[in-house]
């Protein structure tokens, strides 16, 4: 799906039909008819200025959003991305896909999501740090640990959450750990939360690998080498999994026999980017997706794969990491040629699994140790793959509707019970 909210409308309705004609039951088909209409608008939607003086004493005024999609199931979640394009209809679409994802992986959250239009890499330090101390101060009234918990996405990270935890704490005079997720451990982070998507991504696709008999040992091409990409690259290798291409944003790298991860991440972080690295073969990233492999990663941004893409992918699965990055069109094409799609509703839910884990620990003031938090999210990812594998049987459609199907089902029953 592209990050076109009208695409999320035309999903939910798809969805709703589909309930409706082939529903088990009578309360299933039921429970979408009036129900459902309210998950088509968002609750709330909030837009700032934000005037923020640049370390040269001038005064630059950026735009600030936060979207709250669905607090049905419990307080809105879902992180904040800084990046040029960020606009209102991207944001939407971004926190209807949370509302869905939380239900997916049957946490106790709704869907929000954030974002200020800003190139970060233009900006130094303390300017990103005012920029996201302004962000904080012009959204307390509107977030807080029961009401709505904002998270790291694109170009944001733990540093930018604990400045939004100490700007929150600040306005409220005391420590709410519980405002924001994926902070650093230091002031109430997760251990295990740097490579919860990843993690959580990798789970599922050994699920599904299982259940389509594919080889144990697979082969892996991964578009982005960010949090996401870059944590599964190394998961995968360290299971012995074959990672042949790697792109960022400034290029790609192929090697047939596999890239040495830990070789790769090391130079990345020396030189800001995969390209030029040795024993490796430069190649176009529209040529990674379409390699002849396993399994297709995309980690990037949304609206990666498009048409002309899909009809030349040849992976036998794709695990969508990045939220969006197939276009309905081109997601067309590659259902019809019988590739599996592991949706990113399903596919990324590792963030918001473990973020969950992190606010639990938060409230309770008592935190769990790195095994725990991995057997827990085990646990989440598995059990929400077999839920989205038997609804997918049941309902004889691809893995993204069934996903699908059940959030809404989750959803609409506790819409009923809440009544309207
Ligand atoms: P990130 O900023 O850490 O990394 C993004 C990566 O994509 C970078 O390596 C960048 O170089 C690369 N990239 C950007 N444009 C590209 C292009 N045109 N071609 C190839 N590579 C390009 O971001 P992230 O946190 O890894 O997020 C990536 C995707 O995963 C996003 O869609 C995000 O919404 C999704 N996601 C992330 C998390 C998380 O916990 N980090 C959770 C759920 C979903």
């Amino acid at each position: 799906m592209s990050k076109n909210y009208n695409n999320c409308l035309s999903q939910l309705r798809k969805i709703k039909n589909i309930i409706q004609l082939k529903g088990k039951n009578s309360r299933d088909r039921e429970a979408v008819y009036e129900e459902m209409e309210v998950l088509e608008k968002p609750q709330k939607i909030i837009q700032v200025s934000l005037p923020v003086r640049m370390d040269d004493g001038t005064l630059k005024v950026f735009e600030g959003i936060r979207v709250q999609h669905s607090d049905i199931r419990g307080p809105f979640k879902g992180g904040i991305r800084f990046h040029p394009k960020v606009n209102i209809d991207e944001v939407k679409s971004l926190a209807f896909w949370m509302t869905i994802k939380s239900a997916v992986v049957d946490i106790p959250y709704g869907g929000g999501k954030g974002g200020i239009t800003v190139n970060p890499k233009e900006l130094s330090q303390t300017e990103l740090e005012r920029l996201s101390r302004t962000y904080i101060r012009k959204m307390s009234n509107d977030i807080g640990p029961d009401k709505d918990i904002p998270a790291p996405d694109v170009y944001t990270n733990p540093q930018t959450m604990a400045w939004f935890m100490d700007e929150y704490s600040n306005i409220k005079g005391k420590n709410i750990p519980g405002v924001v997720t994926g902070k650093p451990i230091e002031i109430g982070g997760s251990l295990g939360r740097d490579k919860a998507t990843a993690q959580g991504g990798y789970f599922v696709f050994e699920n599904i690998k299982k259940k389509i008999n594919l080889r144990d040992k697979v082969e892996v091409a991964i578009h982005g080498f960010g949090n996401a990409g870059a944590n599964f690259a190394k998961i995968a290798s360290d299971n012995g999994h074959k990672v042949v291409a790697i792109s960022d944003s400034k290029g790609t790298v192929f090697n047939k026999n596999g890239l040495n991860i830990n070789e790769l991440m090391e130079y990345k972080r020396q030189n800001g980017s995969v390209v030029g690295f040795p024993n490796s073969e430069k190649i176009k990233w529209e040529e990674l997706l379409t390699l002849k492999v396993d399994l297709l990663v995309p980690a990037a941004l949304e609206g990666t794969i498009t048409k002309e893409i899909a009809l030349g992918v040849k992976a036998k699965v794709i695990l969508e990491l990045a939220n969006g990055p197939i276009t309905p069109e081109a997601d067309e094409i590659i259902d019809k040629n019988n590739i599996l799609v592991i949706p990113d509703v399903l596919a990324n839910a590792g963030g918001v699994v473990v973020s969950y884990f992190e606010w639990v620990q938060n409230l309770r003031s008592y935190y769990w140790d790195e095994e725990k938090v991995r057997t827990q999210l085990y646990n989440k990812m598995n059990k929400a793959t077999d839920v989205v594998w038997r609804a997918k049987e049941e309902y004889k459609e691809n893995m993204r509707t069934a996903a699908y199907i059940a959030a809404f089902l989750e959803l609409s029953k506790s819409l009923k019970v809440r009544g309207i």
